[in-house]
């Protein structure tokens, strides 16, 4: 799978941009050191040049002979003034100039030759036919004396340092050339391999979670945007790791619950078949437990599919106002044979209209598990308080019993399915399906509601929630 050169991969392209920048930085360097500074510095030779003229020129009544002396020391030139007659005036170049410049008369001659045949007054030009190919800028200016005489000046200025200096230049570029792209590769080799290390880390671990492997740990190295993809991924693995646990949960749990019921049908109708088939107390005993197991397993399985149902978004509530204390007194009616045989007591504490917004099919749900819970669980009391009660923009709801209670650590998990809270009656005496509080919470919180409990070992729990008026 892996091919010796991926052109396509972020190491290559990171290395190849390196490599293409360095190249592009030394061409430009390469670029305006070689190629522009020869005409670069003529250029700003011939500027010189021409400033030194039309100073001399500007100041030639009191000419000042330091000034004339430093032009000729610190800019390397060669000055020299002369009448027409050919008197030399002025006469002065630096020590390095003289050697290179000066062929004599014969350079003079020709300025003044030049001079006099111009129009502007002014002539420049190169000569680069002196010994060591040395060449030389020559600008020549005539000026006029108070009397009305030609004065002719000549400025030579060697250029001869530019071009070792190139030389010199090239020579180091080649070094610095050199050095920088071997830094380049090395360097964006090395970054490149840094930063996809961690990246094809977490694509190793991702194959690995792909595979089911769900306690899988993501990398993210030392890059931030990497480490926020490794713990996006940890999250991620962590979720699928929940899921399939529930899910695995789920199937252990349904099947269980499914079986017991089931097995119980089938040993009572066998004993109804083989021993109490002709007793008609026995055999009505034994059928009314196979219509309890039977009610059981119904029960189970549309709990199961209302969970689904709300948990996939399949079933949408339908909001509307409705009386509460109604719908709480029609869900109260089916424990009616309870309150009658005197085994619970139900105590209402609300007025007889209380209009709340909700899905009433699904609030009466609400209230039949909470209920049946607290009727469930409470084997001390007995004693059962179904209460409503206004709060500002909302409406209370509590359903109080007097039982065993709740432990303070099972409090969060009660509302998990399949949760049982351990020492509590198990489902073999009449426990219900571990679904009842997850259908309250998903159904609360599909309306936006609050709720809650509150639950003391020994006196009993409170089970609450709040609804929208
Ligand atoms: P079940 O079908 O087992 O009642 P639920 O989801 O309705 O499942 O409740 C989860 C667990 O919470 C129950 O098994 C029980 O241990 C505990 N529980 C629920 N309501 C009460 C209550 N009113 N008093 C004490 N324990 C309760």
């Amino acid at each position: 799978m892996k091919s010796a050169l991926d052109f396509k991969s972020l190491k290559f392209k990171i290395w190849l941009y390196f490599a293409i920048f360095a190249v592009v930085l030394m061409a430009i360097l390469w670029f305006l050191q070689i190629i522009f500074l020869e005409t670069y510095y003529e250029d700003m030779k011939t500027k010189e040049i021409i400033r030194a003229a039309n100073s001399i020129a500007g100041e030639y009544g009191q000419l000042d002979i330091e000034k004339m002396k430093e032009y000729s020391y610190k800019d390397d030139m060669y000055i020299h003034l002369e009448s027409d007659s050919g008197i030399v005036i002025y006469t002065a170049s630096s020590a390095y100039v003289r050697p290179s410049i000066i062929s004599g008369q014969r350079d003079i001659e020709v300025v003044k030759r030049l001079l006099k045949s111009s129009r502007s007054g002014t002539v420049s030009f190169t000569i680069n036919d002196r010994p060591g190919n040395v060449k030389t800028l020559v600008y020549g200016k005539l000026i006029r004396d108070n009397e009305g005489n030609n004065i002719y000046l000549s400025i030579f200025a060697p250029l001869s340092p530019v071009e070792s200096t190139v030389e010199i230049l090239a020579n180091q570029l080649i070094i610095i050339t050199v050095i920088s792209l071997i830094l380049a590769f090395s360097l964006s080799f090395f970054i490149s391999r840094n930063l996809t290390k961690p990246l094809v880390k977490i694509t190793d671990s991702a194959s690995l979670l792909a595979r089911g492997n769900y306690g899988v740990k993501f990398e993210g190295g030392q890059y931030s945007e990497i480490i926020r993809l490794a713990d996006t991924l940890n999250y991620t693995s962590k979720e699928l790791a929940k899921s399939d646990e529930l899910k695995k949960d789920l199937i252990a749990n349904v099947s269980h619950d499914l079986r017991t019921p089931l097995t119980m049908v089938k040993s009572y109708a066998e004993m109804i078949r083989d021993l109490s088939g002709d007793n008609p107390e026995k055999r009505n005993s034994h059928l009314q437990v196979i219509i309890d197991e039977a009610d059981r397993l119904n029960q189970l399985v549309s709990d199961l599919l209302t969970l689904s149902k709300m948990q996939s978004g399949v079933s949408l509530l339908e909001i509307q106002e409705f009386n509460l204390a109604e719908a709480a007194r029609s869900v109260l009616s089916s424990y009616q044979i309870l309150k009658e045989t005197g085994e619970y007591s139900f105590i209402c504490s609300f007025d007889d209209i209380v209009t709340v917004k909700g899905d009433p099919g699904r609030i009466k749900q609400v209230l039949s598990n909470l209920l049946n819970n607290a009727v469930r669980y409470d084997n001390r009391g007995k004693e059962i308080t179904l209460s409503i009660t206004d709060c500002k923009d909302r409406v209370r709801c509590e359903v109080k019993d007097r039982g065993e209670g709740i432990p303070d650590e099972e409090l969060e998990h009660i509302w998990e399915r399949y949760y049982k809270v351990s020492g509590n009656r198990g489902r073999s005496s009449g426990g219900g399906s571990g679904l009842g509080l997850a259908i309250v919470k998903e159904i609360l919180t599909l309306h936006g509601a609050r709720f809650g409990v509150e639950s003391k070992v020994g006196s009993g729990s409170n089970f609450w929630f709040e609804l929208f008026k």
